[in-house]
């Protein structure tokens, strides 16, 4: 048996400037490898092209560096490996595991028999097994088709390291999207194939992804791939409303902390406090809190940032 080698990554979307809220998941999925003896892989997850912005690739490198985290791997950029999934996405159609669909978001909402999940209308595989093939289904509507995975398998189940077990049953979640309408792959088959193809062996990411956990796992057993062993879902940041920190409502950036010129020690304390790691903030270097790290312990609950902790951050 060859030995397996720890190995977490940190996975930014440059679609935005980093916040805290992301820069804390990012913090403990590092503390998490280095504190398993593990590597670090940096991978920048810009599949959504039009969205992502090549200064603000830069600015997540910085914002890395700038809180102390490093890495022994920078994976290729996913905009690279566009055929990579494409070829991915051709075992599956061969295995007859993915199929032509041509809904519209709208037809999906309006399907009367769709029921509602926790994220939004389940897709009720109107077309599976309608069309032939992409070719046919382009024909007969006058639009280009996305690929969906044919999910026929048993309940999924998993073990998070903060939620404990987690069973999910294909159909709560329905059909999922591995290649869009624009031509892009999908988040859901670009992680996949990434993350056995760099050997990742943990994951840890927010809670937001918790259900997409049995999803990726689905398509490593389809895909004939060996999937991480280890996965940990953390709660978010959210503001004083209960809404998790978004790059969209210019919540606090990193980068807007750097140049501030905040001590990183303090930002770095501040996130392993609101964490539930330490018990007051302190000035500190992830390096210091590798030790004993365990996301078993994390707080399981969303902290909710005030004006007073920014004010205090920042000053
Ligand atoms: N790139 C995703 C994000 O920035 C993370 C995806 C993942 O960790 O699987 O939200
Ligand atoms: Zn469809």
């Amino acid at each position: 048996m060859p030995t397996i080698i720890p190995t977490g990554r940190l996975a930014p979307t440059p679609s935005g400037l980093l916040h805290l809220g992301n820069a804390r998941s990012f913090l403990l999925a590092w503390l998490w490898a280095r504190a398993a003896g593990g590597r670090v892989v940096l991978r920048i997850e810009d599949i959504d092209r039009p969205r992502c912005r090549p200064h603000l690739r830069a600015h997540a490198l910085e914002d890395l560096q700038w809180l102390g985290l490093d890495w022994d791997e920078l994976a290729p950029d996913q905009s690279t490996r566009t055929e990579v999934y494409r070829a991915a996405l051709q075992a599956l159609i061969e295995k007859r595991l993915a199929y032509p669909c041509t809904c519209t978001r709208k037809d999906i909402e309006e399907a009367s028999s769709a029921p509602h999940g926790d994220e939004g209308a389940i897709y009720p595989g109107t077309c599976r097994g309608k069309w032939r093939d992409a070719a046919q289904a382009e024909a007969e509507t006058g639009r280009e088709p996305a690929w969906r995975f044919l999910w026929q398998g048993p309940s999924v189940r998993f073990h998070d390291q903060v939620a404990g077990e987690v069973t999910v049953e294909p159909s709560k979640l329905g059909d999922f999207v591995l290649w869009r309408r624009d031509d892009l792959p999908s988040y859901q088959l670009a992680v996949t194939v990434d993350d056995a193809a760099q050997a990742v062996t943990q994951v840890l990411r927010g809670r937001d992804l918790l259900l997409s956990t049995a999803r990726q796992l689905a398509l490593y057993q389809a895909l004939g791939l060996s999937a991480p062993m280890q996965w940990a879902h953390v709660p978010f940041i959210q503001d004083a409303q209960g809404r998790r920190m978004s790059k969209r409502d210019g919540d606090i950036s990193i980068k807007a902390l750097r140049d501030r010129g905040v001590d990183p020690r303090k930002a770095v304390g501040f996130l392993a406090w609101t964490a539930g790691l330490v018990d007051g903030v302190a000035l500190r270097m992830p390096s210091q809190l590798a030790e004993g790290f365990d996301p078993a312990n994390l707080s399981r609950d969303e902290f909710i940032l005030t004006d007073a902790h920014l004010t205090e951050l920042a000053r």
